[in-house]
């Protein structure tokens, strides 16, 4: 039997300092539950390799937090230890790790490069004190300048920096600057998010409060527009909305785990608040971390509860729920977007006819376009409302 190759998100919930926009699942203050958090997530990963029967190939495994630089070597070492023993990695391509530039240094980073690591995503986010301050990050600019270059010093070859946009006062000017820390720290892959300012961070309350400029959505969409452009200049291809990659003939450096996501294949989600989507049911981890932890002490397992004892909820996705979030994630991707020939093949019908309706204002409104070749994209100059589009596919 040919299984289907699954990804490993492994969420590391713990964080030096809140940052005031931040609304994940994550903490500071609680470093101590470390050493207990990696034992769970070690049996959480033991579940699912006896669930699974110990067969299903992983391609890609992505620590995402939080701030996963916190942990050290030794339990990666463990961690990575055991999801080889649990599952089929011979053909494992990318094991990306997500780090803070103020968390990590040279030995750091070599010692992760050698147990396997061949990715790290760094949260720059910023080269503007201003804005580091206002976001509440630990890190300054000169940190990441520096945590870029070990990376590349240690042998990391495939880097990512995220920034962001959309920061309350940021003009256009500052954020060409801002863009111009990407022809200096030379990395293969840059994530660009606008400020989103979510209800209960400290950021929406100063925001509320008049203390902070509300951002300004144009402007915002402005700045996207000039970053699109200036990357596309650069060589780097817009595969997602918010995801640039040198992507070429010989080099492919686009994010082989998030592609997971936005083409809708099985993932599994380990630790406390990850998300996963097995064998068509979406399941959702209990996101606090002493609960979590908890969980995983053998008088506290419930036998009831589906696969893990980590787990919160769980939902069966059908298969018309299936096609519409495959429609939704696959349209992200602004070249590759939806293959009506590979969606036959995955469903047995057309997503032209199984969402007539939809397409057809889709369509005559412009906002999605249908080449040569069966493939639904969302029209270029569409991309900055694409909410619009994917309404089309909620219930
Ligand atoms: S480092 Fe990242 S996860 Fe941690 S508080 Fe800041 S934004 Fe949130």
């Amino acid at each position: 039997m040919i299984m289907e190759a699954h990804s490993l998100y492994i969420h590391i919930p713990f964080c030096e300092k809140r940052c005031s926009y931040c609304d994940f699942n994550t903490y500071a203050g609680i470093n101590y539950l470390i050493p207990a958090y990696v034992d769970a997530i070690i049996k959480e990963i033991e579940y699912y390799g006896n669930f699974l029967g110990h067969q299903v190939p992983v391609q890609t495994i992505f620590f995402g937090g939080g701030t996963p630089s916190l942990i050290n070597r030794e339990y990666y070492q463990k961690i990575l230890d055991n999801i080889h023993k649990n599952f089929d990695t011979s053909a494992i391509s990318e094991i990306s790790l997500e780090a803070n530039p103020g968390t990590v240094n040279l030995e750091y980073l070599i010692s992760l490069q050698k147990i396997g690591f061949n990715r790290i995503s760094f949260g720059v986010q910023s080269d503007h004190p201003k804005y580091l301050e206002l976001m509440g990050r630990i890190h300054d600019y000169q940190d990441s300048i520096l945590a870029v270059e070990w990376a590349k010093q240690a042998g990391f070859e495939n880097l990512n920096i995220d920034l962001i946009y959309g920061i309350p006062d940021q003009t256009l000017n500052e954020w060409k600057q801002t863009l111009d820390t990407i022809e200096r720290l030379k990395t293969q892959h840059v994530s660009l998010y606008a400020l989103g300012i979510e209800e209960g961070t400290p950021l929406w309350s100063w925001v509320k409060d008049g203390l902070v400029k509300a951002p300004d959505d144009d402007l915002a969409a402005s700045m996207y527009d000039y970053s699109k452009e200036f990357l596309e200049s650069k060589n780097f291809y817009a595969y997602e909305i918010s995801n640039f990659a040198i992507s070429d003939a010989e080099r492919d450096y686009r994010c082989l785990h998030n592609l997971q996501y936005w083409r809708n294949q099985p993932y599994l989600g380990i630790g406390a608040g990850a998300h996963g989507y097995v064998n068509n049911y979406r399941i959702e981890n209990k996101c606090n971390v002493p609960a979590y932890i908890k969980s995983f002490i053998p008088e506290n397992h419930k036998p009831e509860i589906f696969i893990s004892p980590g787990i919160e909820n769980y939902t069966r996705i059908d298969t018309f729920t299936e096609m519409q979030e495959t429609l939704m994630v696959g349209l992200r991707l602004l070249q590759e977007g939806i293959s009506i020939p590979k969606f036959k093949k995955r469903f047995k019908k057309s997503p032209l006819k199984v969402f007539e309706r939809e397409f057809n204002e889709l369509l005559s409104n412009r906002l999605v376009e249908i080449d040569e070749n069966e493939i639904i994209t969302i029209s270029p100059d569409k991309i900055m409302v694409s909410n619009q589009v994917f309404r089309y596919f909620v219930n």
